[in-house]
């Protein structure tokens, strides 16, 4: 028992120390006095794996350390379980470590276990609408969770096993898309591997497999890639990073299941890809230059600039297809500031990177939460709609329609970014640019060639709507190929109007 303690207090120590090293004006104390207030609380509770249930909050706290968050989500990540798995009151909470905490804990509390399966779709739409509702109040609420999730898969293997694949679909179903959706990219990928050999074990066993061979050798091309072009790199005087990095088994293997990929893994281009990370911004084009110097661009599928015209989400990079021999690779620049944000998405936010977060006062940590909230535009339109939809299997569907699909972006003639899901139409595009766009439709052009208006956009396509002089009642045959909820919504409001 005395080891076990020990160990407890071991990881504590570590967490502290990681804590300091990217804030050291953490407030130590508070940290402490959380970690006692877990501790006593969970006070001989065993998890199924056997492991003492500290070790769990202690996990959390350990993630959200590595996203770098500020004291109130360490505690709150701490505090996590107390309220439902032990004698702790909220109001506890509220006393001793302060209403935004209790905030975040009984938010976390409340969105319990969403369930896809089991008990009834009501009760799942209840929690999915909560979590929205907790989101939308504070983001820091589903970082909390995520990382409860995280920790909560790597111990998967201690569930009974119909309770196992359940929560790795539900992983995959919710958990992975939200997180990509928030801009925690390593945390999709981590979450979907954890889940992928519970959820799908033959093809699990298959992708590994066939993989193998091709990631050794992919391996060692990138090994000689980084050498000659940090080679380059430094005669052109530019500090860089260069590094490979492969991509994560399941979203290889949705890849390989594509029809247009059909297994062929010459056709996916960034299996193994190189990552250059450079400190301005002007040095990702002088480093361009470099690798398109060394390796000939593969013309046809071309440069990406992100850095120009961002991601909805936010992510930045340039990304770059060579020839390496008969070979394919991607290779994508961005400075290291860019790469952070990449990495941790939404949370980069809530970082102490930056000198003013360092001295903020709570209430201007408080603002920095509203701009977060404002950049995350569909978080709200999110939260708007279950205000107006009565009943569940509406909003559920609205949800599962829209924001936990595959999301692709979508340009404006003008360049402006639209995101949208996977399978969107030139109406959902009109929609989304704005509510009345949609009932001005004349045509649609897609890369300036004029489309049917149920052609499925693509990813990059410029979209462009030619608008007639007076509006019109929408076509109710939309509906059968829209994909978004507010075209969808837009179009049975003109039909209700009628
Ligand atoms: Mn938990």
């Amino acid at each position: 028992m005395e080891t076990k303690k020990a160990e407890a207090d071991e990881i504590f120590g570590n967490v502290l120390l990681e804590v300091l090293s990217y804030n050291p004006d953490s407030r130590v104390d508070f940290l402490k006095k959380a970690y006692e207030f877990s501790k006593k609380a969970h006070k001989g509770q065993k998890r199924l794996s056997g492991e003492d249930f500290i070790i769990h909050p202690l996990e959390v706290l350990g993630a959200l350390a590595a996203w770098k968050l500020d004291d109130t989500t360490l505690v709150s990540g701490l505090l996590h379980d107390t309220v439902e798995d032990s004698e702790a009151k909220i109001s506890d909470i509220e006393e001793k470590f302060g209403a935004e905490v209790a905030r975040i804990v009984s938010g976390v509390t409340k969105i319990t276990d969403i369930r896809l399966v089991g008990k009834s779709e009501d009760l799942y739409a209840e929690n999915l609408r909560k979590m929205i509702l907790a989101m939308a109040e504070d983001l820091r609420v589903v970082f909390v969770k995520l990382a409860d999730r995280l920790h909560n898969m790597k111990t998967l293997n201690a569930l009974p096993k119909d309770k196992r694949i359940a929560n790795a679909r539900e992983t995959l179903d919710i958990y992975a898309p939200l997180s990509e959706r928030l801009g925690l990219g390593f945390v999709k990928g981590k979450l979907e591997d954890l889940a992928f050999p519970f959820v799908y074990p033959e093809e699990y066993k298959k992708v590994v497999e066939i993989s193998k061979d091709y990631y050794k050798k992919a391996n060692l091309i990138i090994k000689k890639m980084e050498k000659r072009i940090l080679q380059s790199l430094a005669k052109e005087k530019i500090r860089a990073k260069v590094n490979g990095r492969e991509k994560h088994l399941y979203s290889l293997w949705r890849k390989l299941e594509r029809p247009d990929t059909d297994w062929d893994f010459g056709k996916i281009y960034d299996i193994v890809a190189l990552r250059i990370l450079v400190e301005g911004i002007s040095d990702c084009y002088v480093a361009l230059g470099v690798v398109h110097d060394i390796y000939k661009p593969n013309s046809k599928i071309g440069v990406s600039d992100f850095i120009a015209q961002p991601k909805p989400n936010g992510y930045r990079s340039i990304h770059t297809k060579v020839f390496v021999g008969e070979r394919v690779v991607e290779v994508q620049i961005r400075t290291f500031k860019m790469h952070s944000e990449a990495e941790f998405g939404a949370a980069a936010h809530w970082m102490y990177s930056d000198k003013k977060a360092k001295n903020a006062t709570p209430q201007e940590l408080e603002k920095g939460a509203f701009k977060v909230k404002k950049q995350l535009r569909w978080i709200s339109e999110l939260a708007g709609w279950q205000s107006q939809m009565r009943d569940s299997k509406e909003f559920l569907e609205a949800v599962r329609f829209d924001a936990f699909k595959e999301r692709i972006f979508i340009f404006s003639p003008k360049g402006d970014v639209y995101n949208l899901p996977l399978g969107a139409t030139p109406v959902d595009f009109a929609y989304s640019v704005h509510t009345d766009l949609g009932n001005f439709i004349k045509l649609a052009k897609v890369n300036g060639k004029v489309v049917s208006l149920d052609t499925k956009l693509s990813s990059g396509d410029v979209c462009e709507i030619v608008k007639q002089k007076n509006s019109k009642k929408p076509n109710k045959y939309w509906l059968d190929f829209v994909v978004t909820t507010t075209a969808r919504r837009e179009i049975l409001k003109a039909d209700r109007d009628e």
